[in-house]
């Protein structure tokens, strides 16, 4: 595998315990930013009502999973609440080379992985405004038998002590502010030096501006 270093788009990566919102925002901030590419994980957890294979999730059986796993199809993968949760290499790959803004909604341990291979992603972790907000929203959402609710709460101080991992924190209380400071990271990443000079290498050169001034 080779490292890719210098690109003009940008990997983010957006993490949370579930029902902090992520998916919500992700898709929210996906509207106004149609050029950022989602990636569609693979995951061995059954769809959810209205979940569609291909669009949530490529939704797989754990044989299957294991299977694309050995031949390292993967960039990342892990085991959340039970479940195998893996991110196609293939796909981020091509994108990150085509310059492309790529976003995966993916855990903490994921989210270790991929910024061993990608050092220059971004890390954005949702908190929930408190543990009651969280468990209300999951019992509001109502997607998931309650054992499954239990076990994600449980789960939720385990996944949040591992935010101090990421580079930027929102706590999304009111949407519409979570949803401008997701936006506000997203755009000031673009302003990143390395993504302007990469994306306008022209201007650069006709400005005589060198990357290594030195
Ligand atoms: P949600 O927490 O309500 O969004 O529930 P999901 O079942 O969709 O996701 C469960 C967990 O798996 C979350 O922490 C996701 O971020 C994580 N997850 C989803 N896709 C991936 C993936 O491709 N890789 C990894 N490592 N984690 C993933
Ligand atoms: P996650 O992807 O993190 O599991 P979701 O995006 O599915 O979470 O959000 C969980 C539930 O909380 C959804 O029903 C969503 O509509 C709701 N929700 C998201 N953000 C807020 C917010 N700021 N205030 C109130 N409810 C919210
Ligand atoms: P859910 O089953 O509610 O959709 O997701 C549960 C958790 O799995 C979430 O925290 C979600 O971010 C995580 N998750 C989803 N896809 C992936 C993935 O591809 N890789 C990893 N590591 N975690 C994922």
């Amino acid at each position: 595998m080779i490292p890719i270093t210098s690109t003009a788009g940008s990997l983010f990566i957006v993490a949370a315990p579930s029902g902090a919102g992520k998916s919500t925002l992700v898709n929210a901030l996906l509207a106004q930013e149609p050029q950022i590419k989602l990636s569609i994980s693979y995951t061995t957890r059954p769809p959810r009502p209205g979940e569609q294979d291909g669009r949530e999730y490529h939704f797989t059986s754990a044989e299957d999973f294991l299977k694309r796993k050995a031949q390292s199809e993967f960039l990342e993968s892990a085991e959340v609440h039970g479940n195998y949760y893996g991110t196609s290499r293939i796909l981020i790959e091509q994108q990150m080379r085509a310059g492309t803004d790529v976003l995966l909604e993916i855990d903490w341990q994921g989210a270790q992985q991929v910024r061993k291979q990608f050092p220059g992603a971004v890390g954005i972790f949702i908190l929930p405004p408190s543990i009651p907000a969280l468990e209300e929203r999951l019992k509001k959402r109502g997607q998931d038998e309650p054992h499954i609710i239990t076990r994600r709460i449980l789960a939720a101080g385990g996944e949040m002590a591992h935010s101090p991992e990421f580079e930027y924190v929102i706590i999304n209380q009111d949407f519409a502010t979570a949803l401008s400071e997701l936006n506000a990271i997203v755009k000031a990443t673009r302003c990143r030096f390395t993504q302007q000079a990469t994306r306008n290498s022209e201007l650069f050169a006709q400005l005589g501006i060198h990357a290594n001034p030195n």
